[in-house]
């Protein structure tokens, strides 16, 4: 037989019937501990010592079961208790059942007691553990509740039958919901553009995914949805299939992903800007040598022929489209970022009164030229010819914009940019703070939300073949973040265009600009030139146009050709025009070998490529003399002029 330990608490007034009982139970099998009480005040502090169970007289002359009852229920505690009484009407009983009395039995059936007993306390122990079971699913569900409540990922609940059931704040507050009534009679449909990116139709490919997910127990995707007011963005969904009051179900996980899309957008962009910037700037260095000998050669040959000659006009032609030639390397070339830079500090309303003239000849009479520039400017550093590249480009599009005409708007601001308005704007990646804003608004034709989205790759152009390149704005683009800018646009169809360019305020002064162009009133001269350039056409070119003006001219093919050349010579050296990349011996090695035999040797380099020989980061070393492939022939006698006379 089992023992069971039973802590028994007896309300009763009559001793002898206690010991009774207790006899009867242990003769049942329990090993009973027990206090008997017949007083309210025993009663209350015997239940502290929390026995297993009550038995209760029901009548007890001072403190009787009903009494007891009464106060257990106030106190609420959770022990079985059970009547025993010789006097009470089977009604009684029942009536005490009904009033949460365990059980009962009477005095003259005591053979009862254990069986009674046995079962109390085994539905107690049932009861006990169901409240358990109770509790651990309340916490769970409170724990889920809160993942689901401050979980960031929009969380929603939705039938087999495409009803969605729930939405937790994050869903509401993605979708744009202002409750949750509102989102339940949404339909999945309702929140998908009609169109996903490829091009499938949401509704059916959505029920696609539903049947996989269905399936296979969960399906992972990205998508394209529409929040209610209109507004689309990229997400990535998991649908899991659950079981939910025997119901099967779907909850699906949705995120925002629209930053981590422009970021990756970014990056393809600068990888195909790359790409192409590398190929761009290889071709640039030959072809402007190639350049500098078909305009530095057309117009020696101008210089030479008469005034009347009749070849005169189609020499000129050529000099001109070699002109147009040079500014499309230029394009190139900034484009690619391999442009070398000469930054200045610089006030860019300055700027624009120096090229309003020459802007109000590009756009023609028909569109009409405002300029608005902003009061007490910050400066910004920055080389002019690339502000001037960015305004041009800008100006070109807009006029291209306006074939009926119109009008140009360039403004300029001081704009103080805090985190608020890279939020606003979706700008990522960009500094508050201090920035010079130059905006270029035209009322053309304006664009659409699939042009916007490609205005910025190479190549990319809705003019017609032979008018765009498609290199204007990736030019802009390259110089505007060569200077660590951003650029902001805004454009509709038919409601005009606006680009903003913002670059950073620089607290210098303006640069006390040596007067680039001291005149030179006459570039001939008599002094000794080497000239180091690998390209035997340039090197005659050059050889040629200053010996036109007086020079005497040395020859070198290369660095080690130029030490050669020099051993060869006796006699000074006035200055040396090298090329910067050359086979065996670069412009630089050779210029340091040979600066000490020459102490008084000037130095020009040319190049049309940045090279880190003489640039860093695409920015010439301070100190050094530069001509910029391609150049002409007179370009380049007031370059040789200016270096000697320094
Ligand atoms: P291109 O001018 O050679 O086509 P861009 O890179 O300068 O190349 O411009 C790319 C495209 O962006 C243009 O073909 C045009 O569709 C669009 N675009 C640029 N600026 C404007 C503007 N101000 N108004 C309307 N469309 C513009
Ligand atoms: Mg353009």
């Amino acid at each position: 037989m089992e023992m069971i330990t039973l802590h028994l608490l007896i309300l009763e007034d009559n001793p002898d019937d206690a010991e009774l009982a207790i006899k009867e139970l242990e003769r049942k099998g329990f090993k009973v501990k027990w206090t008997r009480v017949d007083t309210k005040e025993a009663f209350r502090e015997a239940l502290a010592e929390k026995p297993d169970l009550i038995l209760a007289d029901y009548f007890v002359p001072s403190f009787d079961a009903m009494a007891a009852l009464q106060m257990y229920r106030q106190l609420k505690v959770e022990i079985p208790l059970i009547v025993y009484s010789g006097v009470i009407s089977e009604e009684i009983a029942v009536e005490c059942m009904k009033l949460g009395v365990t059980d009962y039995v009477f005095k003259d059936n005591l053979s009862h007691l254990g069986p009674v007993v046995k079962r109390a306390l085994e539905e107690m122990k049932i009861y006990r553990k169901s409240r358990q079971a109770e509790e651990t699913l309340r916490e769970s569900e409170e724990k889920y509740r809160t993942l689901y409540d401050s979980s960031r990922d929009a969380i929603m609940i939705i039938s087999p039958d495409k009803v969605f059931l729930n939405g937790n704040p994050a869903c509401l507050k993605m979708f744009g919901c202002r409750n949750e009534d509102e989102f339940i009679f949404l339909t999945p449909a309702a929140l998908s553009p009609e169109y996903q990116p490829d091009g499938a139709l949401s509704v059916e490919k959505s029920q696609k995914m539903i049947s996989i997910a269905m399936e296979q127990g969960s399906h992972f995707f990205e998508w394209k949805h529409k929040r209610v007011n209109g507004e689309e963005f990229y997400s990535t969904v998991l649908l899991a299939r659950m079981k939910l009051y025997g119901q099967k179900i779907l909850q699906a996980t949705v995120r925002d992903i629209t930053k981590y899309k422009k970021l990756e957008a970014q990056l393809r962009l600068a990888q195909k800007m790359e790409a192409i910037g590398k190929l761009a700037g290889g071709i640039a260095h030959d072809f402007n040598n190639m350049l500098t000998v078909i305009m530095g050669n057309a117009s020696l040959a101008l210089m030479e022929i008469g005034k009347d000659d009749t070849l005169r006009q189609e020499i000129e032609e050529i000099r001109k489209a070699g002109e147009r030639a040079a500014s499309l390397t230029r394009q190139l070339l900034a484009f690619s970022r391999k442009q070398i830079v000469q930054p200045k500090i610089l006030d860019i309303n300055k700027l624009l009164t120096d090229i309003e003239k020459m802007l109000g000849r590009l756009i023609g009479e028909d569109i009409e030229l405002l300029t608005v520039p902003g009061p007490a400017l910050w400066k910004v550093e920055i080389d002019p010819g690339q502000i001037e590249q960015v305004i041009m480009n800008l100006a070109i599009n807009a006029r291209d914009a306006m074939p009926q005409g119109g009008k140009l708007t360039i403004e300029t601001d001081n704009a103080d940019l805090n985190e608020n308005y890279f939020l606003e704007h979706g700008i990522e990646g960009e500094k508050s703070g201090h920035y010079v804003m130059l905006a270029v608004s035209d009322t053309g034709s304006g664009m659409d939300k699939k042009t916007l989205e490609h205005i910025f790759e190479p190549f990319f152009t809705t003019k017609e073949v032979g008018r765009g390149t498609g290199l204007g704005l990736p030019t802009v683009y390259g110089i505007v973040k060569q200077n660590n800018g951003f650029i902001w646009v805004y454009s509709e169809p038919g409601q005009g265009t606006t680009f903003k360019v913002y670059l950073s305020e620089v607290k210098k002064d303006t640069d006390l600009e040596k007067k680039e162009q001291t005149h030179v009133d006459d570039p001939g001269g008599s002094e000794t030139v080497l000239i180091v350039e690998d390209n035997d056409l340039l090197r005659n070119f050059v050889q040629k146009a200053l010996q036109g003006y007086g020079y005497s001219v040395l020859n070198a093919e290369n660095g080690e050709d130029a030490l050669m050349v020099c051993k060869e010579h006796d006699g000074q050296i006035d200055l040396m025009i090298t090329d910067v990349v050359m086979p065996k011996m670069g412009g630089r090695e050779a210029v340091k070998r040979l600066q000490p035999l020459y102490p008084q040797m000037k130095v020009i380099y040319m190049s049309g490529y940045t090279d880190n020989a003489i640039v860093h980061h695409g920015v010439l070393k301070s100190g050094l003399n530069f001509l910029e492939k391609p150049f002409t022939p007179k370009g380049l006698v007031r370059k040789v002029r200016k270096v000697l006379d320094e």
